[in-house]
């Protein structure tokens, strides 16, 4: 992208904001807020959520599942079925419509898998199956720590079907896994707590706690390298307090705060029983069909991401791990743009692809501007192309980190 044809949203404005990650956000351009617990995401932000979704998406493709979509908006029924009607509280957005019939924001869609596959789905030979969907969900719940609880919020959720407990089990392992290798891939810090299963029902459920300064949930963490148990209040080792042993290893935990980023659950037959999803086996018995689910929060991602990797001079994504959600790969950034300096940071532009980077090609900037900008929005590298591209035929290839190489004008693609 030109710089000169973009608004970037970006404020110099402090910000109202208590939460020090989401002042970043409002400051780099990537949210702005539309009251409490709700915001909406600028071109920058929804470049940087893109990414992420499409890494996520990737990933449950990799692992066969089938992508959905179920409506947001339902009727009472289905709810009423699974006997969850109600059981949400005030946290479920509920009214009536024109015609005097209740309805719901879905804030979850146990339900609505099973509206989809009842009746397409018959016999044992039709399964297992993996379905999943990234999409917005409602939940009324009280806003705290910017992000973190919102009534609108973007999340990708998978639900499995199986007839037997060995076939989820071995499921459950598998989204486990690739829930292990997105956040590791984003290069997010997290541990795995058991948890207990509340409003979603089912006999086991592990959360993904990113962790955190400022998070939405207390956490006592193992410091042991690369130990990823955590336990939360709502573990069932919640007793385990900072200074006890850790169950896995033996090392020592710490007390921090974690952000849920993902949550996965062993349902069993907690909505096929109640809603009759049922199939035919090969001995002629009919069974209710045993179930999963998995969610992860997306925009709760991007948070995490900005909240363990900014620094003072604005976000960073590190340039192999989160690199792949930052906004733009590199910032070209002519000490000034015109002449000679002009030409070879337009070729840079066509060369390493306009919609990949952010040329600096507004005159009315001044280069302290420049850097300062690139630096706020975090993107990996900047091409500085200066006084040593006029006296040698190199730019400057700087990391969002500082460190500088020079290297030739053809070369700059391939490097970055
Ligand atoms: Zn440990």
């Amino acid at each position: 992208m030109r710089r000169s044809e973009l608004t970037l949203f970006t404020s110099r404005e402090p910000g109202s904001q208590d939460n020090e990650t989401v002042r970043l956000a409002q400051r780099a351009g990537l949210i702005r807020q539309f009251g409490s617990g709700l915001y909406g995401f600028a071109p920058t932000g929804q470049r940087i959520r893109g990414r992420i979704i499409d890494h996520v998406d990737r990933e449950m493709r990799a692992i066969g599942a089938r992508e959905i979509s179920l409506p947001q908006l339902n009727y009472s029924g289905l709810w009423e079925e699974s006997g969850r009607w109600g059981e949400f509280g005030g946290e479920m957005f509920t009214f009536e419509n024109r015609d005097g019939k209740r309805m719901c924001l879905a804030p979850s869609h146990e339900e609505g898998i099973v509206h989809l596959l009842t009746g397409t789905i018959r016999s044992y030979e039709d399964l297992p199956g993996l379905y999943y969907q990234i999409s917005r969900k409602h939940r009324d719940d009280h806003a705290r720590s910017g992000l973190l609880r919102t009534k609108e919020f973007t999340m990708k959720d998978a639900y499995s079907v199986h007839a037997t407990a060995d076939s989820l089990d071995e499921q459950y392992e598998r989204v486990r896994e690739a829930y292990i290798r997105i956040f590791e891939d984003l290069d997010i810090e997290f541990v795995i707590a058991d948890a207990e299963n509340n409003l979603m029902g089912g006999s086991a459920s592990e959360e993904f706690l990113a962790v955190a300064d400022t998070g939405s949930a207390d956490l006592r963490r193992c410091s042991a390298d690369g130990c990823r148990f955590g336990v939360t209040d709502e573990s069932p080792q919640s007793g385990l307090e900072a200074g006890a042993e850790c169950p896995e290893c033996g090392g020592s935990l710490v007390a921090t705060e974690g952000v849920e980023i993902g949550h996965i659950f062993k349902l069993g037959t907690r909505y096929s029983e109640s809603m009759g999803l049922t199939v035919d086996l090969a001995d002629g018995s009919r069974q209710d069909v045993l179930m999963a689910s998995y969610g992860i929060g997306v925009d709760r991602l991007l948070y995490s991401l900005i909240e363990q990797h900014a620094d003072d001079d604005g976000c960073r994504w590190s340039a192999d791990g989160s690199g792949i959600v930052a906004p733009y790969a590199a910032a070209i950034i002519p000490l000034q743009y015109d002449d000679e300096l002009a030409a070879v940071a337009d070729y840079l532009y066509e060369d390493c692809g306009p919609d990949q980077t952010l040329l600096f090609d507004d005159p009315d900037q001044s280069i302290g501007e420049r850097f300062a900008e690139s630096d706020l929005l975090g993107i990996p590298y900047k091409i500085i192309v200066g006084n040593e591209f006029r006296e040698g035929g190199e730019v400057e290839l700087e990391s969002r980190d500082g460190e500088t190489e020079y290297v030739t004008v053809e070369k700059v693609p391939e490097r970055i």
